[in-house]
């Protein structure tokens, strides 16, 4: 019998974290701030705790990963590995298809993997409570799971849209005891003055950053968490990855081409940069990160310096953008609507040591709903994209005949996402076109540095 669920045992959680930067050929190029200087400890350390700062500015290659955070991490890791097997018959490969399920987590995706980390090294600096921004609520709901298990207050400033249209991750949030404001809110002068000028805002991921910038800048028992994008943030996700290597270890196997979606680029380092790692080594293996049409940071971004957040609160980071005020469309993958993206998938991607591709939307629902009728697992909009990109690759195998092997992260399920999946049955789910005119006018306005 072919093994279909490669499963670890708890004491296999990985004891240290990778870090990509002790392999990559050129070092991390640093933040900027305003006045286009390297931005000091000293000024980051307004928002985040010196042990994540630490970890931010790191080039060892090992991080040790604190008991008490290996602890939390088995209420739900070792994650399973799982091997397609229905699915490659429906799609008649020989590929063979293998997927990491961080569905598995109590918020249904691989966030806690870095919320949980955070709040720990919070908490020991002292910290009592912590802001941050969330989307759809997938890290809004993990802050809030994480700060509930190191007893420290989490404040989250949810996107007014998804606020309202999105009730049930809000109702998780407060389950685990946060507290949840409608972002533009008057908590912040940010909020404020974007309420006095258009009251009837419906926020952005942007202004909801700033929002919780400005409120930890401003109180000192308070800092910042960030879902993504950030360095610290893909080191903690790399358990994805270190787990899913020993897996397939297990079982003789080693990937040809490893796929994740990628909106800030945690989830997709967290499964490929081990896999870096032994390709900086010398071996053969193929690292592709999956994005929207509609927001094509990586593919139609240019690499430059600009800011995090959409008002200029954040230092600049060297990234791919489509511009900090860039809107995209109203997609139903909530998660790869950021204007930019991770600077150290950025520089790998422009130093050519990884890809990118990107997918339309209803081509990535319709992969979604074959998956979950071959292997009964319903994803969220945001791994559809990987799972587009896999069976694609899969499809190819069909027509040359290579047994390739290939793995995507699934790193959640689409429970709360039940709402897109009406809107595609319904047939109201639209392809967005690249959209030049929108993403030329946000480059216009690219800061003038670097
Ligand atoms: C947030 C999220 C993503 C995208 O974020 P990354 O930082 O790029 O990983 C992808 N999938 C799911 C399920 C998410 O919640």
């Amino acid at each position: 019998m072919t093994a279909t669920r490669i499963m670890l045992d708890e004491n296999e959680i990985p004891t240290h974290w990778y870090n990509v930067v002790a392999d990559m050929p050129n070092a991390p190029l640093p933040p900027l701030g305003p006045d286009g200087k390297p931005v000091g400890p000293e000024q980051m350390m307004v928002i985040f705790p010196e042990t994540i700062l630490a970890q931010e500015m790191s080039a060892e290659r090992w991080i040790p990963i604190p008991d008490e955070v290996r602890e939390a991490y088995r209420l739900w890791r070792p994650t399973p590995l799982i091997r397609a097997l229905r699915l490659e018959k429906a799609l008649g490969t020989p590929a063979k298809i293998y997927y990491k399920y961080e569905g598995v987590s109590p918020t249904g995706s691989h966030k806690p993997n870095s919320a949980i980390p955070q709040a720990y090294f919070n908490k020991i600096a002292g910290i009592k409570r912590l802001t941050t921004e969330t989307g759809a609520g997938q890290w809004g709901s993990s802050l809030a799971f994480a700060g509930q298990m190191f007893g420290i207050e989490v404040r989250i400033y949810m996107v007014k849209i998804s606020y309202d249209q999105k009730p049930f991750r809000r109702s998780m949030m407060q389950t685990w005891g946060a507290e949840v404001f409608a972002s533009p809110s008057d908590m912040t002068n940010t909020g404020r003055a974007i309420l006095a000028k258009d009251p009837d805002n419906q926020g952005s991921l942007g202004i909801a950053i700033s929002e919780a910038v400005e409120e930890a800048a401003s109180r000192a028992d308070t800092k910042y968490a960030l879902g993504s994008v950030l360095n610290h943030v893909l080191l903690h996700q790399t358990v994805i990855g270190l787990e899913a290597k020993k897996q397939l270890e297990k079982i003789g196997e080693y990937p040809d081409m490893v796929f994740a979606p990628c909106g800030g680029g945690s989830n997709f380092a967290g499964i490929a940069f081990p896999f870096f790692a032994d390709k900086a080594a010398g071996k053969k293996v193929r690292l592709v990160a999956v994005e929207p049409t509609s927001c094509p940071t990586l593919t139609r971004g240019v690499y430059a310096y600009d800011y995090g957040d959409a008002s200029g609160f954040t230092p600049l980071m060297k990234m791919y953008t489509l511009g900090h005020d860039f809107m995209p469309p109203g997609i139903h993958a909530g998660g790869l609507r950021y204007h930019g993206d991770s600077p150290l998938v950025s520089q790998l991607l422009h130093e050519g040591l990884i890809e990118a591709v990107a997918v339309p939307q209803l081509a990535t629902f319709e992969a979604g709903v074959k998956f979950a009728c071959a292997e009964g697992i319903i994803p969220a909009p945001e791994s559809n994209h990987a799972i587009r990109a896999c069976i694609d690759e899969a499809l190819a195998c069909r027509e040359t005949g290579e047994p390739k092997t290939l793995l995507f992260n699934l790193s959640g399920h689409g429970h709360f996402d039940m709402a897109s999946y009406d809107r595609y049955f319904a047939g109201k789910l639209e392809d967005y076109e690249y959209p030049r005119d929108a993403i030329e006018t946000s480059l216009a306005h690219l800061p003038k540095v670097g």
